[in-house]
């Protein structure tokens, strides 16, 4: 299935809830949740019906694809990969989703949202341990530590981004130094560290079927 490129805004619209998909828009009264109250987008928007349970199962799944902006084959991917592993299906799913390079990146506050993070990651801005690496999906380890190239610590871009996000906390599994625009990954995220308000084991029941 391709990206989808249509308004951001419809998604948020639709699983009734801030998905945070357009960097600094999202904070402020311009946000077309705080403008208008959730409902789904559309002509028949308004009058959806109680959903089942697969409804239910479905759009928690649709909703954690679009807040870290994966495509559905690599979802499924990743939710095959989170059963292999040791441990909480669901759990093991969101560690995955969070070790992506794309969303550490935003998390640190070198993006303004994670579709801006996979930009610049394609861009090259970023380094691995020393190392260029240009793929948004990147899957990190503890230890691994995560740098803004030298020649991008200088361009405005990222010089008012930073400012923007200076009052933003990266989450306590990152060690970020901002001075030298690098973070250590400490550990990989447990669940109480994800602030995200997705029910995982309606994931895992709706992959189980
Ligand atoms: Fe979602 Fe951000 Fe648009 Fe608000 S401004 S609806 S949070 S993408």
């Amino acid at each position: 299935m391709a990206r989808y490129t249509g308004a951001v805004c419809r998604l948020c619209r639709r699983e009734g809830q801030k998905l945070h998909l357009k960097g600094d828009r999202c904070y402020t009264g311009k946000c077309a949740l705080d403008r208008r109250p959730a409902q789904a987008p559309g002509q028949h928007g308004k009058g959806r019906k109680k959903m089942s349970e697969y409804g239910l199962q479905l759009r928690e799944k649709q909703k954690a694809r679009r807040y870290y902006g994966v495509l559905e084959s690599q979802f499924a991917k990743y939710f095959d990969m989170a059963v292999t592993k040791k441990g909480v299906t669901g759990e093991n799913l969101l560690q995955i989703l969070e070790s992506r390079l794309d969303n550490v990146v935003y998390r640190l506050g070198f993006a303004m949202s994670r579709a801006e993070a996979r930009q610049l990651v394609s861009h090259r801005h970023f380094t691995v341990n020393g190392k260029p690496v240009n793929i948004p999906s990147y899957l990190l380890k503890a230890g691994d530590v995560v740098a803004l190239k030298e020649k991008s610590r200088s361009s405005d871009k990222f010089k008012a981004v930073m400012e923007a996000n200076g009052s933003r906390v990266p989450p306590k599994w990152l060690d970020l130094d901002r001075n030298a625009f690098q973070a250590k990954v400490v550990n990989l995220p447990a669940r109480e560290d994800i602030d995200l308000p997705i029910e995982e084991h309606l994931i895992v029941e709706l992959y189980s079927k």
